[in-house]
């Protein structure tokens, strides 16, 4: 497939592969290639748009791909748990790989110095850069669109993405098998799908605050989940809750290409981390109420593996064994999505829409094996959403 095309066919996920540092936010707000697209084998081969794969050998949990181990966990260290989206975990990681002489840099993304709202591609080498990046950005990010300034210098790299970001880079590698030396560290979390900037926008309209105004902006952090919080240039603060962000606004506004993701759980990173919810008693739902921050880590490959022992042993992070049996009880939107993504895809055939293609994921066999009402309805619904124009 032709790379315009992917972008033209909302298969896009704006991972910055196809440019080199040159992403540009459309009027959607959505990080996109524009007219900086550079359409080349590299570009070709690696398009998360076009092709994902996890390319591990691992043995395969089919909703919740190649697992070596499960465990919750969280930072020793006060500031970075404080700072940390859920326990600190990535960044705990980070320091390890930067503090034991791992990688040279990370590749990662933060925010943008000249505007609070904007995600800005990061290459941070000190504790301090590091720290700087802690935290979830629920809005577009490029953290690929380093790679090609990186390629041929001598430093090695450890990278955070989401999935589709280090999907791209395990297909780089599968090409290039140098390239496992250059990028040895591949760290994603799990990913519901990027809102476009227009949902902060709206976030900051509901909390009456102009985007000029802005000296800082946080999705979350600072507790667990904590709160979303503007401050403004004269103090004042305003807040809101993770909940009423995530769950009333921002997930309003996922990108299409998120929409029919098989893979929001990072199946080619050597380890990946996400929220590590307490079940809820109650309704079998997990329970976003304020707690300690806790991560979950997925060990996928024996690299993931060594470097979460390597932090355990230095003391730097605390973890006990979690039983994968119980992912679906923390994580239900990610077993759900999985399991309807092959009904997603077989909609969009019919439609006549291009859809990329998970290889390794075995969804047409998870798909008729949780063959449902929900699963007849949601095939509907995409059908629906295609022929409105709404994905
Ligand atoms: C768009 C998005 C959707 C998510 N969906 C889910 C979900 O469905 N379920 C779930 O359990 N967790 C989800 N998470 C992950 C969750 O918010 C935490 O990142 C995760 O629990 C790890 O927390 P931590 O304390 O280990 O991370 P921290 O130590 O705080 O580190 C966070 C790391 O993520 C990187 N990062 C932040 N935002 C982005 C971004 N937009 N793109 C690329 N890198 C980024 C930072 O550079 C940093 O290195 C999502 C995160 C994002 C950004």
């Amino acid at each position: 497939m032709r790379l315009n095309k992917v972008v033209n066919n909302k298969l896009c996920t704006g991972c910055g592969l196809c440019t080199d540092n040159a992403m540009e936010i459309d009027k959607e707000g959505y990080i996109r290639p524009g007219s900086n697209l550079i359409d080349d084998e590299l570009s070709r081969k690696s398009c998360p748009g076009i092709n994902i794969a996890h390319y591990n050998n691992e043995k395969y949990d089919p909703t919740w791909g190649p697992i070596k181990d499960v465990f919750t966990g969280y930072s020793n260290n006060s500031e970075v748990l404080k700072l940390g989206s859920s326990g600190g975990g990535i960044t705990s990681l980070l320091l390890e790989l930067i503090s034991n002489g791992l990688v040279d840099h990370v590749i990662q993304v933060g925010v943008s110095e000249n505007n609070p709202i904007v995600n800005e591609t990061k290459i941070s080498t000190t504790f301090e850069d590091i720290i700087a990046c802690t935290g979830s950005r629920y809005s577009p990010s490029s953290p690929l669109d380093a790679i090609r300034s990186v390629l041929n210098n001598d430093k090695v790299y450890g990278i955070v993405g989401k999935p589709c970001d280090i999907a791209a880079v395990r297909a780089m590698i599968a090409e290039d098998k140098s390239l496992e030396a250059k990028f040895p560290y591949l760290i994603s979390f799990f990913c519901a799908g990027v809102p476009s900037l227009n949902g902060t926008q709206e976030i900051l309209s509901k909390l009456k605050v102009k985007p000029e105004d802005l000296i800082s902006f946080r999705y979350r952090g600072d507790g667990w989940p904590g709160l979303t919080k503007a401050i403004t240039k004269n103090g004042l603060e305003k807040t809101m809750t993770y909940n009423e962000s995530w769950g009333s606004i921002l997930n309003r506004h996922l990108q299409s290409r998120c929409k029919i993701c098989a893979d929001g759980i990072g199946e080619a990173a050597d380890i990946v981390c996400a929220d590590a919810w307490h079940e809820n008693d109650k309704d079998g739902y997990p329970s976003f109420e304020e707690a300690n921050g806790r991560s979950l880590f997925v060990t996928r490959t024996k690299k993931g593996e060594e470097l979460l022992d390597m932090a355990v042993m230095s003391g730097n992070m605390t973890v006990s064994k979690y039983q994968i049996a119980n992912l679906q009880n923390i994580q239900p939107y990610q077993e759900k999505r999985k399991k309807l993504s092959f009904f997603r895809h077989l909609a969009l055939r019919i439609m006549g829409r291009p859809v990329t293609t998970f290889k390794g994921y075995n969804l047409f066999h998870l798909g008729v094996r949780n063959l449902s009402i929900m699963a007849l309805r949601d095939f509907i619904g995409t059908i629906k959403r295609v022929w409105q124009g709404r994905l």
